[in-house]
């Protein structure tokens, strides 16, 4: 680029009193450029990394968000770069005296007249996809199941054109564990509520070995498929909704491997036979269940991607939908600002509790929430974990926060139908994508800074990058540029209502997303706070 045509040097700021800015440059700006402000930059500042915009006194508090991400560690005169090493991280924010439900705002006015075509279930959910999932109960099968499931897709699959897709549902789980130790609930449970996503029309097969220790009768007790309505028992016809349908590759009927797989082909016919006689209908935008969560941040994740997500939270919440947030180590150092968002004081409470259970889980391990920024996080601008969470918890939007699940719980069990939930998961992208799957989610939102190829093949993924340079970069990766934010070529607004018009484009089947069309599908990982034996 000729100097002419090269953009002027910018920075961002958050807060009026925000006594730091970063640079949005695109390859950061040299020592020596001076912003329209006047300010001079004393030190070479890459891009999203930040700058002194005042003279900072040694032990000052920087401020971003109009929050204190740090101290000064000496004095930092104005221009300069305001590295990570510059700063003294605060103590995590205790969690006694916290505000609760404190602010009171007047609801947001409903928005109405937006719809989608999904999958209706008998449980009153709606499913955005059409697909076969095969549940396990432990590790032992998953090869026996792959080969199956590449079989089910070549030779049966074709013959189901309303199927989008069969998918095992395999994992790390199931044996090898100390199945009564507290904590084990969890990946039990978030297994169970897997099965039972909307996406998955309640059709329920289960793939056994049979000596593990989560025998099926434990994974889903009689009662927690309440699939069966009059109309598919009538399909159905009388067998099903009697018992668990459970392909158990020890049976003594099974002689040679071909007979497990010809066992699993047979069971999944049967389902793909229900499963291709739906079709999708017209429901209200109030029927997606959207979980949200970012991965591989950088600086730009807070400026631009997370509050295009946090303003489509609030259409989201405003259309009557479920919208739900997570990464407990990415909201703990803003928990003040969420307890005194809680709808009522039970909200805040609970959200609380989630917080002191993660705090003594990460105590066990000798580490607390700062283990969380990464590499790349530092090399993308964020110099701590405080300065990440003021940035993750803006995705969150600013409705009140109605409903709080612990890990692996489901939305539906909790009574939470409407508006904005917080489901306490580690931040770990595929771990907490796995726990937002049992929530109950039919929709994920991913934004990315740093750029990460996550995909799930259970809910379509719609990818948001945070700059424009990642954007050109993965554009075959990338469903929305939050990016043009940053360069002003859109507003956070028209990147939410963008944001919004496409979920209900994906939700319909109208669009793929891009992790949908390469398909690229991370492991389900469980969340196993429990020792393993
Ligand atoms: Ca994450």
């Amino acid at each position: 680029m000729t100097e002419s045509t090269r953009p002027a040097p910018l920075y961002i700021t958050m807060h009026e009193h925000d006594n730091v800015a970063i640079v949005a440059n695109d390859g950061g700006l040299p020592a020596g450029t001076v912003f329209a402000s006047g300010l001079k930059l004393i030190d070479k500042v890459p891009q999203g990394h930040k700058v002194a915009l005042v003279d900072l006194a040694a032990g000052a508090p920087v401020l971003r968000y109009n929050v204190a991400i740090g101290r000064a560690v000496r004095a930092i005169p104005a221009g300069s770069w305001v590295h990570e090493r510059l700063l003294d991280m605060p103590e995590a924010r205790s969690l006694e005296g916290l505000p609760i439900a404190t602010v009171k705002r007047a609801p947001l006015p409903p928005l109405e007249g937006y719809t989608f075509e999904g999958y209706r279930n008998a449980d009153g959910s709606v499913g955005t996809r059409n697909i076969l999932a095969i549940t396990t109960t432990v590790q032992c099968v998953a090869g026996v199941l792959d080969f199956a499931v590449k079989r089910i897709k070549n030779e049966l699959l074709p013959k189901y054109p309303n199927v989008d897709d069969v998918v095992g549902l395999e994992h790390t789980y199931g044996c090898g564990v100390a199945i009564e130790a507290p904590g084990a609930e969890i990946p039990i449970r978030t297994l169970r509520n897997i099965s039972l996503n909307p996406n998955f029309g309640g059709e329920v097969m289960v793939v056994s070995l049979g000596c593990e220790k989560l025998q099926p009768e434990r994974l889903l007790p009689p009662g927690s498929i309440a699939i069966v309505d009059e109309r598919s028992v009538a399909d159905v016809g009388a067998s099903e909704g009697a018992g668990l349908d459970v392909v158990c590759l020890q049976d003594e009927a099974h002689v040679g491997f071909m007979s497990m797989i010809d066992a699993i082909m047979s069971t999944a016919q049967e389902h793909l036979e229900r499963l291709n006689g739906r079709r999708r209908e017209t429901v209200p935008a109030s029927e997606l269940v959207v979980g949200v969560q970012c991965g591989g941040s950088d600086a730009f994740s807070g400026v631009t991607a997370n509050p295009a997500v946090g303003f489509c939270s609030d259409l989201l919440v405003r259309a009557g939908a479920t919208v739900m947030f997570s990464e407990v180590t990415e909201v703990r150092d803003g928990i003040d600002q969420l307890t005194s968002r809680a709808a009522n004081p039970e909200v805040a409470e609970a959200m609380i509790r989630e917080m002191a259970w993660y705090d003594a889980y990460l105590q066990r391990g000798r580490v607390d929430r700062s283990a969380n920024t990464t590499p790349g996080n530092k090399k993308g601008g964020l110099s701590n974990i405080v300065e990440k969470a003021m940035g993750s918890i803006v995705k969150s939007g600013s409705a009140p926060i109605s409903g709080v699940l612990s890990p692996g719980q489901k939305l539906r069990d909790r009574g939470i139908e409407r508006g904005l939930a917080y489901a306490a998961t580690p931040a770990s992208d595929f771990i907490c994508g796995t726990l937002q799957l049992a929530a109950g989610i039919n929709l994920h939102v991913f934004t990315t800074g740093r750029g990460t190829p996550y995909g799930l093949a259970q809910v379509p993924v719609i990818k948001v990058a945070t700059r424009s340079d990642l954007a050109r970069r993965w554009h075959d990766l990338m469903d929305v540029n939050a990016g043009q934010i940053a360069d002003g070529a859109a507003t956070i607004e028209d990147i939410g209502w963008e944001l919004f018009r496409l979920m209900l484009e994906v939700a319909s089947g109208r669009k793929k997303t891009w992790t949908e069309h390469w398909k690229l599908h991370n492991s389900l990982v469980l969340f196993n706070p429990a020792p393993v034996t």
